[in-house]
Parts: C-alpha cells; sequence; structure tokens
C-alpha cells in the first residue's frame, strides 16, 4: 500500500460562536488540507498512470472543484449562528458556506474528507480509497481525520 499526498490551501473566514476566546469574533485563516489517498501502484503497462497511486492532477482537479471554488474567499457560518444567517441574508456580495456544525479545524476536516470521498468515489479505480485529511488551520494547528477501519 502507499500513499500520496496533495496539499491544496484557500482563504476563508470564520468564527467559533461558544468560544471562549478571541475564536468567538470573525476573523480569517489560510486554511491548508493535505489530503491522502492511498492504494496499489497501477501496473498497467502503457497506461498513463503506470507506476502511480493516481495521477496528482485528478485529485487536484476534484479538489478545486469542491472545496477551493466554493470556500476560497467565502465564509463559513453555522446554521444555528442566527445572528450571522440575518446579516447574509440582509447583505450583498459575500459568499457564505452555511454548514450544520460549528467550524472548528476538527469539523472543516471531517467536511472535506466527506465531500471528497464522494466525488473520488465516482472517479477511482477500486482499491484506492481517501485515507485521511489534514486541516491546518494556523501555521501550527491542524486537525487530522482519518478513515477508520470500520468505514472498509
Ligand atoms: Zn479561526
Amino acid at each position: 500500500m502507499m500513499k500520496i499526498v496533495k496539499v491544496i490551501q484557500w482563504d476563508m473566514g470564520h468564527r467559533v460562536l461558544n468560544h471562549r476566546s478571541v475564536c468567538k469574533g470573525l476573523h480569517g485563516h489560510r486554511y491548508k488540507a493535505e489530503i491522502c489517498v492511498a492504494g496499489e501502484l497501477v501496473q498497467k503497462e502503457g497506461a498513463s498512470e503506470q507506476g502511480m497511486v493516481v495521477d496528482f492532477a485528478d485529485i487536484k482537479k476534484t479538489a478545486r472543484k469542491c472545496i477551493q471554488d466554493e470556500l476560497d474567499h467565502g465564509f463559513m457560518v453555522w446554521d444555528k449562528d442566527e445572528e450571522l444567517i440575518d446579516f447574509f441574508k440582509q447583505s450583498k456580495g459575500h459568499k457564505p458556506v452555511i454548514v450544520p456544525f460549528t467550524p472548528t479545524a476538527e469539523n472543516v476536516a471531517v467536511y472535506i474528507f466527506q465531500k471528497l470521498e464522494d466525488k473520488f468515489s465516482d472517479i477511482f479505480q477500486t482499491g484506492l480509497h481517501l485515507h485521511s485529511v489534514k486541516l491546518w488551520e494556523t501555521p501550527s494547528s491542524f486537525a487530522l481525520f482519518e478513515r477508520d477501519g470500520r468505514q472498509g
């Protein structure tokens, strides 16, 4: 089994509504996600992907469509954050991303994992799977979500 990692980055605002300190205020991060895909090397003679797990370009293309295009310069809002939901209803020119969870690094990592896993299952050949998403919220803090064995 080989693991490969593609790194993507985007800018996004958020707040952690119930946080005891500064994370309660509106602010933004340069997010970075390390997308890890695991599988066996393609052995097929003459295939474009011979000797690879999967083409990095395929991961990049999917990640751009379902992560960066959707989130870059967006503002992630918990659907229970009524103050901000009201604000985004009244004020145009923003890019709210309304989600059913408080947007901590941990929850954003799971969100990205699930979005990618959905898309990857369409394009990946059998045996390949999304192994983990490491979501950097700051240069010194990340949340790591790994597929657990029970998911198969
Ligand atoms: Zn933050």
